[in-house]
């Protein structure tokens, strides 16, 4: 078997050999390390008996690790470029499907069914940075049977995802994920892991997905109505905040009411808020209605 791609000389070889132009609108560093992509597979704990799910499988780096360390591996990859490649790279395995598609268009429940038999799958990948945000909320959003997403992001997202009131970066990416997974940063990785360089820093992070949200709603998707509104106008406070969302129904006293109810102060700002505060604002605001 030839020696496997995390070793920069073979890249290097494999990029030449097929006069591949990297495309930087489809956000491609591929990785050249191959202690990161250990450390990846081990924090997604993927074992022979799992289906992995990899979104951009580039010149097929990654692929290969897995295809070792799991049962089966689907990679879905948009470049038309990168086919023919990996159909080289990937030839000595069989336990891998390449789908040439653009992953925002893929039925990730469907492709469940196919290839784990509706069983939960795992999610592993080095992101393409510029659909991040559309890829998590996707995986999450969705209902699709995911077990982890192990992937690397731009660092700076990865810190969004855990974020806490009081930091600038908090806000509804922060909300969202830890609404649906236990989020753990496994490791930051500088620009010299890649080729080419990325111009910003990178980590590893790791959703684990609950069986069950961390906070009881009635009305997830109020919640989340709830939840972008405070963060579209972060300056200004909950109740203007809350009374200015073209999506949102109430009036500003019935607002003013329920921000009461809750126990706030009148002037609370949204993004002081934590998961529970905005789960508790959404059922106040279900009222009746959402028990019927
Ligand atoms: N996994 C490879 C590695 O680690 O070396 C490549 C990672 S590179 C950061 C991102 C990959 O995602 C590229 O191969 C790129 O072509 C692919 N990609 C970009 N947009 C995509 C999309 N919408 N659907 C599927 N793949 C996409």
């Amino acid at each position: 078997m030839e020696p496997r791609l995390g070793n920069p000389r073979k890249t290097i070889e494999i990029i030449q050999k097929y006069q591949f132009v990297f495309r930087k609108q489809f956000g491609q560093n591929f990785l050249i390390d191959t202690h990161v992509l250990d450390k990846i597979i081990a924090a997604a704990d993927v074992t022979k008996d799992d289906t992995v799910l990899e979104i951009g499988p580039g010149i097929g780096t990654m692929t290969q690790a897995l295809a070792e360390a799991a049962g089966r591996v689907v990679a879905v990859e948009i470049d038309d470029n990168l086919i023919p490649i990996l159909a080289e790279t990937l030839a000595d395995y069989d336990n891998i499907t390449v789908i040439h598609d653009d992953i925002l268009k893929v039925d990730i429940r469907e492709l469940a069914a196919e290839y784990n038999g509706g069983r939960p799958i795992k999610v592993v990948a080095n992101l393409p940075y510029y659909i991040t945000t559309p890829i998590i909320m996707g995986l999450l959003e969705g209902d699709a049977p995911i077990d982890n997403i192990t992937v690397m992001v731009q660092r700076e997202v990865a810190e969004r995802m855990q974020e806490a009131p009081g930091s600038k970066n908090y806000g509804a990416l922060s909300l969202a994920v830890q609404y649906y997974a236990e989020p753990y940063l496994v490791a930051n990785v500088p620009p010299n892991c890649f080729i080419p360089r990325p111009n910003v820093g990178s980590a590893v992070i790791r959703l684990k997905k609950y069986e069950a949200p961390p906070v009881k709603t009635t009305d997830p998707a109020l919640m989340f109505r709830l939840i972008r509104a405070s963060f579209n106008q972060r300056r200004k406070t909950l109740l203007n905040g809350l009374s200015h969302a073209a999506d949102l129904p109430y009036t500003k006293e019935q607002i003013a009411a329920v921000i009461a109810e809750a126990g706030l102060d009148a002037n609370v700002r949204g993004e002081t808020l934590i998961l529970a505060q905005f789960a508790a604002l959404a059922e106040l605001f279900c009222g009746q209605e959402c028990e019927k």
